[in-house]
């Protein structure tokens, strides 16, 4: 009797500021990745690996269920869909994906720190991570939550403060929005399931595991 051999799975970004990174780490490791007859699927050649294309969103979901072995999200994302559910293990930092989820606000707006914000209405797409840095700051403010295109809401009146990812901070300047605070400081990390691979797995897991480590180290 045989068996069919199981495949492991990793879930990456399909398409976004951290998909080409994350892709490159996967080759640098030594997997051949190879387009498959759908979207959502890019094959590994040399191993029984797949890689699932998705949402970032999706991925820590993914990957605390155990649908996939490994997956690679930036911190903000992960922080922000935990759940009190079983989590992914954050195995690693991956030195990509840097970006910082700050608080700013029209320069005309009298700020003086923390306090000034309470009775704001401030809008993100962070509302878990933004309410529990304002409880531990006993600061009430109201959140208003949109999915895209947060800075422009203080210009549509929607909110009089902004809580959104920054990299350069070009697009808060084109928005006329100085920053102010920062709530959490992100990049991209390697997190792993809580569910073991499927049989006879364990051991490609662990070895892809090391190597992606020694990928991450050799960058400094
Ligand atoms: P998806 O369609 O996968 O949901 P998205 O629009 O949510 O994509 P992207 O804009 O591609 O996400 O950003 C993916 C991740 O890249 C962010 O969650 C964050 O970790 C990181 N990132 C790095 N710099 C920035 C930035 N300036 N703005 C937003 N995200 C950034
Ligand atoms: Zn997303």
């Amino acid at each position: 009797m045989s068996t069919v051999q199981g495949r492991l799975r990793i879930a990456v970004q399909k398409s976004g500021r951290l998909s080409e990174r994350s892709l490159d780490l996967v080759r640098d490791a030594g997997l051949r990745v190879v387009k498959g007859n759908n979207d959502l699927l890019y094959r590994v050649e040399n191993y029984p690996i797949d890689l699932l294309r998705v949402r970032d969103d999706d991925i820590p979901t993914f990957v605390a269920d155990g649908v996939c072995d490994l997956g690679i999200v930036g911190e903000n994302v992960l922080e922000e869909v935990r759940n009190g559910g079983p989590t992914a293990e954050v195995l690693m930092p991956l030195g990509f994906g840097r970006c910082t989820l700050k608080i700013a606000i029209p320069p005309t707006l009298a700020y003086d720190g923390p306090a000034s914000l309470d009775g704001l209405r401030i809008a993100t797409s962070y509302p878990k991570i933004l309410r529990r840095w304002l409880d531990e700051r006993n600061i009430a403010a109201d959140i208003v939550t949109m999915r895209g295109a947060v800075e422009v809401a203080p210009r549509l009146k929607l909110a009089s403060a902004i809580c959104d990812l920054v990299s350069t901070g070009a697009t808060l300047e084109a928005n006329g929005l100085a920053p102010k605070e920062t709530v959490l400081d992100s990049q991209a990390v390697l997190i792993k399931s809580p569910v073991a691979p499927e049989a006879g797995l364990q051991h490609l897991l662990d070895s892809i595991i090391e190597r992606m480590a020694g990928v991450v180290s050799s960058q400094g």
